[in-house]
């Protein structure tokens, strides 16, 4: 039996964070993964710590932002890849108004360093665009590649024999023993990081803490447009190289029909009234989201006599 310190079940952002973490504090770990349905290999990976169109600040945004930026500078230099592609959004206005909101904004001392003054001169990327109310650009917006970030680590792990491509079926946490002793596996801990699989939250007796949201992107061929900075009207379009953009993502209604076909339809629109020039879809990518009703994440150990983690 392979005695360990840490099984972490699930290998998408939550996953992979945790186990870094833990193998520099020098303790034995085992990653175990089934690799498919995961939200953060599909995701758009922008990471900022607002909410442009509705200007809140994302949770804590203070604390998070430069906490944020030093963790994937430090986590791409450790794995040797161009982990952060993009820097910079340009957030197109939906009115006149918001061009006055951006101004207003401006003033506070959180907002003043992150939203840059507006200009009458038209930025070059933008000569593609329709811009009727204008729009303003945050330097201070980072975009990082999740696929490769995941596919890198999970490779360093497999590697170092930490990581295990098997889907792990329990309901409890007797279950969750047995099947690691299937897999000759015995921990002392064991966090749980599955995403919007996760059905088992030890110390809760009634329901399910995570609402699962559907989300959808549309992959598209642009040669032209040239985009360095991501672009933000009513959807992220994010730049991913050789004139491939990933313009969403949706939160379709599940509860109607047709909401795939809906949703593609809403980007198109988008699209349509936004690019002056032709673009041809090459394809989409689906995804199911983890959320919670406040929108925090959930963290910790659920139940003091439990040795599973969320
Ligand atoms: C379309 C879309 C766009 C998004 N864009 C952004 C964005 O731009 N910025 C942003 O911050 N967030 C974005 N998000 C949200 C973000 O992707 C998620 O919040 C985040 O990726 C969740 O990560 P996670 O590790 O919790 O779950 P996941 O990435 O879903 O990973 C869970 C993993 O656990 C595995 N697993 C589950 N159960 C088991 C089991 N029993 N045995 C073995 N393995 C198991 C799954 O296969 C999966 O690999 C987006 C989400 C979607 C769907």
């Amino acid at each position: 039996m392979r005695s360990l310190d840490f099984v972490i079940v699930g290998f998408g952002i939550a996953g992979a964070t945790i186990a870094r973490e833990l193998v520099q504090r020098g303790h034995r770990i085992l990653v175990i993964d089934s690799n498919v349905h995961k939200a953060t290999a599909i995701a758009g990976g922008t990471i900022h710590p607002a909410v442009l169109r509705y200007y809140n600040q994302v949770w804590r945004a203070d604390e998070f932002w430069p906490k944020a930026k030093t963790f994937y500078q430090n986590w791409e230099q450790e794995l040797e890849i161009p982990l952060i592609t993009t820097n910079g959004l340009i957030r197109v206005f939906d009115t006149k108004e918001e061009s006055e909101l951006w101004c207003e904004k401006r003033v506070d001392k959180f907002w003043g360093q992150y939203l840059r003054p507006l200009s009458d001169v038209k930025e070059q990327e933008l000569t593609h665009l329709n811009t009727p109310h204008g729009y303003g650009i945050s330097e201070d917006f980072w975009r990082f590649d999740p696929k490769l970030l995941l596919d890198t680590y999970r490779q360093r792990l497999t590697d170092e024999g930490q990581y295990l491509n098997i889907e792990l079926a329990f309901n409890s946490e007797h279950t969750l023993n047995d099947a690691l002793a299937d897999f000759g596996v015995k921990a002392k801990h064991v966090i749980l990081a599955q995403g919007y699989q996760q059905t088992y939250w030890p110390g809760l007796i009634h329901g399910n803490p995570i609402q699962a949201k559907k989300g959808q992107y549309m992959i598209i061929e642009c040669p032209g447009l040239k985009l360095s900075k991501v672009v933000k009207s009513k959807f992220f379009i994010i730049p991913i190289g050789q004139d491939y953009y990933q313009v969403g993502a949706t939160y379709p209604r599940q509860d109607q029909p047709n909401h795939i076909k809906e949703s593609q339809n809403k980007i198109v629109a988008d699209l349509d009234g936004l690019l002056k020039m032709h673009y041809r879809i090459v394809d989409y990518w689906d995804g199911v989201r983890p959320t919670t009703k406040d929108r925090k994440p959930i963290l910790g150990r659920m139940d003091p006599q439990s040795d599973v983690y969320v």
